[in-house]
């Protein structure tokens, strides 16, 4: 049976797509390999939404090359993921020993196309094309395979983005939006908690557009066609998205729900009144805003103002006062003026985020940002992103030192990756608590710990009383 070994880069919707090839693989009789010093195939997911992360992969598949190659000449070597698709049959161009190049929208044949190659039945293969329900084909889950029950999980509920912000390179690496319908989501959802799940995280590019694209409605055959999805276009005022979390939010056994990524954009009132209408929706949200100046917003083609985004904030802050709100922020995109940045502190100082993730600026290839004038230089990026970078620490410092001595629900996830002797979990408002588990076992249990210390995006607690 070939061992398979595969590295990812990039977001949870890589990670979450590694893990569906793996369990795919595992199903069709492969192993997985503990390291790639041992495996038979080595599969690099890739992501491209910066230049930096691509070099990455490439290196890294450059090192693999020279190691393998002289050691183990029949190592199977691949791309997939977002690289893949967009660059296609140049990563095979440029790095002949590279046997298959997977597309975004293939990860479902990966099992065949590495049995053709084994077989030696083909002898490189390249597959970066678009394939309608393609969305629909991957669900496996690598559950079974732990020795220890995962207690959360990750559901892809859509795939692609028709938002073509101008610096981002997702739509044309994953494609038009493409919705998985209401049942087909809900099923992979039951099935995860029966296998001891609690808590589901609903994956998409652009979640909040969830059945709003991909396909014509009226054709019964579309899988946009309400009897086949299970939704409508609205009902009650409720968008696709919001009926897709009322039906989650029905399963049994399930204690919390969350999503990645939405766009602000798509917090309608509708959604603002799922949080507080739905209680297994955890106090959390990630509103990715990128900048403070609606100049530049409007430069990156985001489709909201500042002024919207600060409703969004306010409404979803008096629906639950005790959310966690995250956002993206790129700074130096170009154009950026000083004044453009320094709106874009006071915003963060106005929000008062408990995490941001900060992006220098870099441009992507074939993305209209890239060729736009006025590209901000290094040297101003990277100072920019140091003054953000301690507004934002210096406020994360204060909202997280401000739950030591309170008491609050984690779920807990498992050992510490730093200390295993430690457990942690996390709260609804989605921080990392790391505490002692007194040689106990705790894991998959929702519990209420103490905040006792807070450090630098972690908390330290200590377990007040047990919910068994
Ligand atoms: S909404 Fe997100 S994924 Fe879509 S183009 Fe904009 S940044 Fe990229």
């Amino acid at each position: 049976m070939p061992g398979v070994f595969i590295k990812t880069y990039g977001c949870q919707m890589n990670e979450r797509d590694s893990e569906a090839v793996a369990a795919q693989l595992v199903a069709k009789g492969y192993t997985l390999a503990p390291s790639e010093a041992v495996a038979d195939v080595i599969l690099l997911n890739t992501c491209s939404v910066r230049d930096f992360a691509e070099q990455k992969a490439l290196n890294k598949m450059v090192n693999v090359i020279a190691e393998t190659r002289r050691s183990r000449p029949d190592t199977v070597l691949g791309f997939m993921g977002c690289m893949a698709q967009s660059r296609g049959r140049e990563l095979i161009d440029r790095l002949p020993d590279v046997d298959l190049v997977l597309g975004t929208q293939k990860f479902h044949r990966a099992a065949d196309y590495l049995d053709e190659i084994l077989a030696g039945c083909a002898e490189k293969i390249v597959d970066v094309a678009a394939e309608p329900g393609s969305e629909a084909t991957i669900r496996e889950h690598l559950l079974n395979g732990n020795s220890q029950k995962a207690v959360t999980a990750f559901v892809s509920i859509m795939q692609g983005c028709n938002q073509y912000c101008t610096f981002c390179i997702v739509p044309y690496a994953r494609g038009e939006e493409r919705s998985r319908t209401i049942p087909d989501i809900v099923a992979e959802c039951r099935q995860l908690v029966a296998q001891g799940v609690k808590e589901i995280t609903l994956l998409g590019q652009i979640v909040t557009s969830y059945g709003k694209r991909g396909g014509d409605a009226s054709s019964p055959n579309s899988p946009l066609h309400p009897q086949r999805r299970g939704v409508a276009a609205t009902s009650n005022g409720k968008s696709p998205f919001v009926q897709l979390l009322d039906a989650v939010h029905e399963i049994e056994g399930l204690e919390r729900i969350r999503f990645t990524s939405p766009h602000p954009k798509g917090y309608g009132d509708d959604l603002i009144e799922a949080y507080a209408r739905l209680p297994k929706l955890v106090e959390s949200a990630h509103l990715p805003v990128q900048s403070g100046s609606d100049r530049v917003l409007k430069l990156m083609h985001r489709g909201y103002t500042r002024a919207r985004y600060l409703g969004i904030i306010g409404k979803l802050r008096r629906a639950r006062p005790e959310i966690g709100i995250s956002t993206d922020i790129i700074v130096g995109f170009p154009g950026e003026t000083e004044d453009d940045f320094e709106q874009t502190l006071s915003l963060a100082r106005e929000v008062e985020f408990d995490q941001a993730y900060i992006f220098k600026y870099s441009p992507r290839r074939d993305t209209p940002a890239a060729e736009m004038p006025g590209q901000v230089p290094q040297k101003i990026r990277e100072e920019r992103n140091q003054r953000l970078l301690e507004v934002i620490n210096e406020i994360a410092g204060r909202r997280y030192g401000a739950l030591v001595g309170r008491q609050t629900q984690i779920l807990v996830e498992g050992p510490s990756k730093k200390n295993p002797a430690r457990m942690t979990g996390r709260t609804r408002c989605n921080k990392i608590v790391v505490f002692d588990p007194a040689g106990r076992d705790h894991r998959g249990r929702l519990m209420d710990v103490k905040i006792i210390r807070a450090g630098s995006f972690t908390l330290y607690g200590d377990p007040a009383i047990v919910n068994l």
